[in-house]
C-alpha cells in the first residue's frame, strides 16, 4: 500500500491503484487454527459428524449464556432458521417486514407462501418505523419480523407494543446482532424468538450456520423437532420437519471463534473510530452512529452520504473501487423493487420513500482484522479527494 499525497496519486488518473489488493467487505473473523484443529482430531475419534453431537450442545450452552438467553437452537444456516422459527410460530397469509434488509428475510416468508409486507424504515436507526408497521396492518397480517440491521436494535418496545394490540406474532431477525443489546439488555429475548446467522461474513460465524434463540420452553421444543425431519427417537416421528442441522465441524469452528470474540469487537471498535474520524469531518457524509449506551459488534462500518455532499454515493463507490477498496451499497435496491417482489407492490415506492433514500446513500466500508489504521487513513483520503475535487 502506498500513501496518497495528492490528486495525482489517484488511479483514476493512471497511477497504480492505492492499495495493491484488493480490500473486500465481509473478510471472515477466524479464531485459532491450532484450536480448530483439536475439535477436528476429536471429531475423528468419536466420529460424531452431525445429529445434534456434542460439539453443537456445548455451543448452543455457551451462545445462550452469552446472550443470557434460555434456548439456542442451531441450525445449518440463519435461512432455514428463520423459516424454521416462522413456521413454528404459525405464521400465515402476511407478516410485516423491512424491505431494507438481507434479501433472505423477505425469501423465508415468501418460500412458505406467505406474502411479505414491506414497512418503510426510520431514516437515522434503519430500522422499521413504527407508525409504518401500523399503516400496513390488514386482517390477513399475523406477525411482525423486526430487523436489527447492522447490530442496532429494532424498536423492540413499540413493535411489541403493536403486535399485542393487533394480536399478532413479534420476531426478530438478527443476523447482525450478535452480542448486542438492547435498553442493556443482550438480543435473543425479545419478541417470540430471535435469529441469529453465523455466515462466513457474519461478525461471529461456523462458516455457514445460523441459530434461533428464544425464552419459551416449547417453542424450544418444536423447532429441535422441525430441524431434524420431526425425529423423537429413533423410530417414532411426531412432527413435520426439514434438515436444519448444525454439524460438528461448523460447530467446532464457531467454538474457536467464540474464544476470540473479544479481541473482534475491539478490532472492529478501533476500525469504527477510525473511520468516524477520518469522516465525519468531510462535507455531506456520516457514519452510521451506534448507540454508546448498548452492546455493539461494530461489525458494519457504514458510511451515509447525504444530499449535501458534492458528490453522489455511486460516484464515491466508483473512485474508492479504482483504488482497490471494495465497498459495497447494501441492500440496494431495496427487497421491494428485486424481481420477486416488485410485481407485488406497484407503488411501493409511494410507501417506502425513506428505504429508497437509505439505500441511494448508504456505502460499507471495508473493516475487520485485516486493515490497520493507515489503511484506514488512506480510504478516508480517497473519499476526502473525491469529494472535495469537485
Ligand atoms: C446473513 C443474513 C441472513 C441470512 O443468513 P444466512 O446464514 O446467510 O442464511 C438473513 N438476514 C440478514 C439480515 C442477514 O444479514
Amino acid at each position: 500500500m502506498k500513501s496518497i499525497s495528492s490528486k495525482s496519486d489517484l488511479a483514476i488518473n493512471g497511477a497504480p491503484p492505492a492499495f495493491p489488493e484488493k480490500l473486500h467487505v465481509g473478510r471472515p473473523n477466524m479464531g485459532d487454527k491450532a484450536s480448530f484443529q483439536k475439535y477436528v482430531d476429536k471429531i475423528f475419534e468419536s466420529k460424531w459428524l452431525s445429529n445434534n453431537g456434542p460439539l453443537v450442545q456445548e455451543l448452543e450452552q455457551r451462545i445462550a449464556n452469552h446472550h443470557q438467553v434460555k434456548h439456542c437452537v442451531a441450525m445449518c444456516n440463519g435461512t432455514i432458521a428463520l423459516e424454521i422459527a416462522i413456521r413454528a410460530l404459525e405464521l400465515t397469509g402476511e407478516v410485516i417486514l423491512p424491505s431494507y434488509t438481507f434479501i433472505a428475510t423477505a425469501h423465508a416468508l415468501h418460500w412458505q407462501e406467505i406474502t411479505p409486507v414491506f414497512a418503510d424504515i426510520d431514516p437515522v436507526t434503519h430500522c422499521l418505523d413504527p407508525d409504518a408497521v401500523r399503516k400496513m396492518i390488514t386482517p390477513k397480517t399475523t406477525g411482525i419480523i423486526g430487523v436489527h440491521l447492522w447490530g442496532h436494535a429494532a424498536p423492540v418496545d413499540e413493535l411489541q407494543e403493536i403486535a399485542d394490540e393487533h394480536n399478532l406474532k413479534l420476531m426478530f431477525d438478527a443476523a447482525h446482532a450478535f452480542g448486542c443489546s438492547y435498553k442493556g439488555t443482550m438480543i435473543g429475548n425479545f419478541g417470540e424468538a430471535e435469529v441469529l446467522s453465523f455466515h462466513a461474513t457474519k461478525f461471529f460465524n461456523t462458516f455457514e450456520g445460523g441459530a434461533v434463540l428464544t425464552n419459551n420452553d416449547k417453542l424450544a421444543e418444536k423447532m429441535r423437532l422441525m430441524r431434524n425431519f420431526g425425529f423423537a427417537g429413533l423410530d417414532n416421528v411426531i412432527h413435520p420437519g426439514t434438515n436444519g442441522k448444525m454439524t460438528e465441524i461448523n460447530a467446532a469452528m464457531g467454538l474457536v471463534n467464540l474464544d476470540n470474540l473479544n479481541e473482534v469487537v475491539l478490532r472492529n471498535e478501533e476500525n469504527y473510530r477510525a473511520y468516524q474520524q477520518g469522516l465525519n469531518d468531510l462535507p455531506g457524509v456520516s457514519v452510521f452512529a451506534f448507540d454508546e449506551n448498548e452492546q455493539n459488534n461494530f461489525q458494519y462500518v457504514v458510511m451515509e452520504v447525504g444530499e449535501d455532499c458534492p458528490v453522489n454515493r455511486d460516484q464515491i463507490i466508483e473512485a474508492l473501487h479504482a483504488e482497490n477498496v471494495l465497498a459495497r451499497k447494501y441492500f440496494w435496491p431495496g427487497c421491494h423493487k428485486m424481481l420477486p417482489y416488485r410485481d407485488l407492490y406497484p407503488h411501493a415506492e409511494l410507501l417506502l420513500p425513506i428505504t429508497q433514500n437509505v439505500a441511494d446513500r448508504v456505502v460499507v466500508l471495508p473493516t475487520g482484522n485485516a486493515l490497520s489504521a493507515k489503511s484506514i487513513e488512506t480510504v478516508c483520503q480517497i473519499i476526502h479527494m473525491k469529494i472535495c475535487k469537485v
